[in-house]
């Protein structure tokens, strides 16, 4: 493999440290391809970027840690061992959900706790859980075990693919499926709210992302020590140990081409490295737009692209209080009045609701060094329209709608809360937009709906632009961690063979 290193002229770009940027980098350095991971921010990471603010640590993004074995990978193509870097720790429960009428529900892959709690809501739902674990455990191995690390770059991938697909009903919706087997509304909640954490109304996302549910249940939910910032930072010193060059605030202004073909990377600073090929970890659509705006081709695709449905954005409170909560479980998932009407609000009718659904993270359940002593760390994550969608000046409406959030959340689950309070911070989409090149401030890049799934999705290797990669949320399978990380390991599989091709080609 190595000698791929020395007939290859120029080293690879990889423009983005997202989890997915930094699994592909390791991947090709771990395979001796010389490899530049140009990093726009001060620090790797992408939406798993770290604040610390009065003491206190915020992981800004994602916190539940699922699907640890392919991290694994990365550190076993090193000789290494994910466990000698990371302290992955398990958190249970998984999540503990709220409703209004006082409902608490511990989600968790403890089948017996599980059932107990949903007889005691309705017994024929916890008969309803078994079949529907089954249906979910047939998805997980065809969607998830045999699917998510294949690149899909020709239509015939997803031909081949598609009884399959019929078979396990994917052009249903998760709500719906889940309703097949679940008939209590908080139940029905508890078991499809999980696409929106990769981007996706559980009423129009595709009943694939069930397979999320045996995802967690077979391998958990976990969480770094130190937080997920430690996570990627070691993941950063992996890919340089291996000789990788990881170049901070320094963000990719232009992606050259000439005759169709990725010839170099120019930086905001001006100057331009020779590279052989180049794997975006941006946005999709920035790529396309700016990044590639002197190319023809890339403008088409990205006219076609704006056409795509994207994921919502959110609005995130990072903030710290004086006091300790233990009623709170590590990952809280707050329900408010309204379920469907409220993810038609924010994935349709691109309104901002006067009520909320939240995710509340409390990592010092699991970590207390992540605040000073007798204190803990927070953040509240609330889905929002993307800016395509709803035309609201964040800027004056963010403070506002910050306030109404800690207002909720100290009248029915945390109180005293604004006393208590120690630091704060906000995060709207014009953040993810600004800060992260989002097209519309999405968070999780192209909505997931089945039309925009695998071979739909924009593909590992651009078709047109010789060169040229993807990697990351935008791409197949998707967002989330191990999505992302999925990705990489399809990108890398395409971009070696494509590499060592062009290697054999000049020898
Ligand atoms: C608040 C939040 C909570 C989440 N929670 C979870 C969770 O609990 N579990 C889970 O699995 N997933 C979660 N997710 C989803 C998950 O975080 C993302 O899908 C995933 O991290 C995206 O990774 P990525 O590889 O696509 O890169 P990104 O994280 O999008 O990173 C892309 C990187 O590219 C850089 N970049 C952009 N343009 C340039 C340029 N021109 N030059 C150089 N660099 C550039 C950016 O600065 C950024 O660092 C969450 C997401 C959010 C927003």
């Amino acid at each position: 493999m190595s000698s791929q290193t020395s007939a290859s002229p120029h080293p690879v770009a990889v423009i983005g440290a997202g989890f997915g940027g930094l699994a592909l980098a390791i991947r090709l350095q771990a395979a001796g391809i010389p490899t530049i991971l140009f990093e726009a921010r001060d620090k790797p990471g992408g939406r798993g970027y770290v604040y610390q603010d009065n003491g206190f640590t915020f992981d800004a993004g994602p916190t539940v840690i699922t699907a640890p074995h392919c991290l694994e990978e990365l550190y076993a193509l090193a000789g290494e061992q994910l466990s000698d870097h990371v302290d992955l720790m398990p958190v249970m429960p998984f999540y503990r959900l709220f409703w209004e009428d006082g409902t608490v529900f511990d989600y968790s892959n403890d089948t017996e706790a599980l059932t107990r709690q949903m007889r005691a809501i309705d017994p024929a739902d916890a008969d309803g859980y078994e079949r529907f674990l089954k249906y979910a455990a047939e998805v997980f191995e065809e969607g998830y075990v045999k699917l998510a690390h294949v690149p899909f770059l020709d239509l015939w991938s997803m031909i081949r693919v598609a009884p399959q697909l019929v078979k396990l009903e994917a052009y249903r919706s998760v709500y719906s499926v889940v309703s097949k087997y679940i008939r209590d509304e908080r139940l029905r909640q508890a078991f499809s709210f999980h696409s929106l954490l990769v981007g996706g109304n559980p009423f129009d996302t595709s009943a694939i992302y069930t397979l999320i549910h045996v995802l967690e249940k077979t391998w958990g939910v976990t969480f770094p020590r130190g937080g997920t910032g430690e996570l990627v930072r070691q993941l950063a010193r992996l890919f340089e140990r291996l000789g990788g060059t990881l170049r901070l605030n320094c963000g990719v202004d232009e992606i050259v081409t000439r005759d169709g073909k990725v010839v170099a990377v120019r930086t905001v600073d001006g100057i331009e490295t020779p590279v052989s090929a180049v794997a975006s970890n941006a946005d999709v659509v920035t790529t396309y737009r700016k990044l590639l705006r002197q190319d023809p081709v890339a403008a088409r695709k990205a006219g076609r692209l704006e056409q795509s449905r994207f994921s919502m954005s959110l609005f995130l409170i990072y903030f710290g209080t004086k006091r300790r909560h233990p009623h709170l479980a590590h990952h809280n998932v707050i329900l408010g009045p309204r379920y469907e009407g409220l993810l038609s609000d924010i994935f349709h009718r691109g309104h901002l609701a006067d009520d909320f659904s939240l995710y509340l993270h409390a990592p010092t359940v699991s970590d207390p060094s992540l605040a000073p002593e007798g204190c803990e760390a927070f953040y509240v994550l609330s889905p929002v329209p993307h800016l395509g969608k709803a035309d609201i000046d964040w800027m004056v409406e963010g403070p506002r709608y910050a306030d109404r959030i800690l207002q909720y959340l100290e009248s029915r689950y945390i109180p005293n809360l604004r006393a208590d309070l120690v630091t704060q911070r906000i995060f709207t989409p014009l953040d993810f937009q600004q800060q992260l090149g989002a097209h519309h401030g999405s968070a999780f890049s192209l909505e997931p709906v089945l039309t925009q799934s695998a071979w739909f999705r924009v593909h590992n290797r651009d078709s047109r632009i010789g060169g040229l990669y993807f990697v990351g949320a935008g791409t197949h399978p998707g967002a989330g961690m191990p999505g992302v990380v999925g990705s990489a390991k399809a990108t890398a599989g395409v971009m070696l063979e494509d590499l060592a091709h062009l290697t054999r080609g000049r020898a």
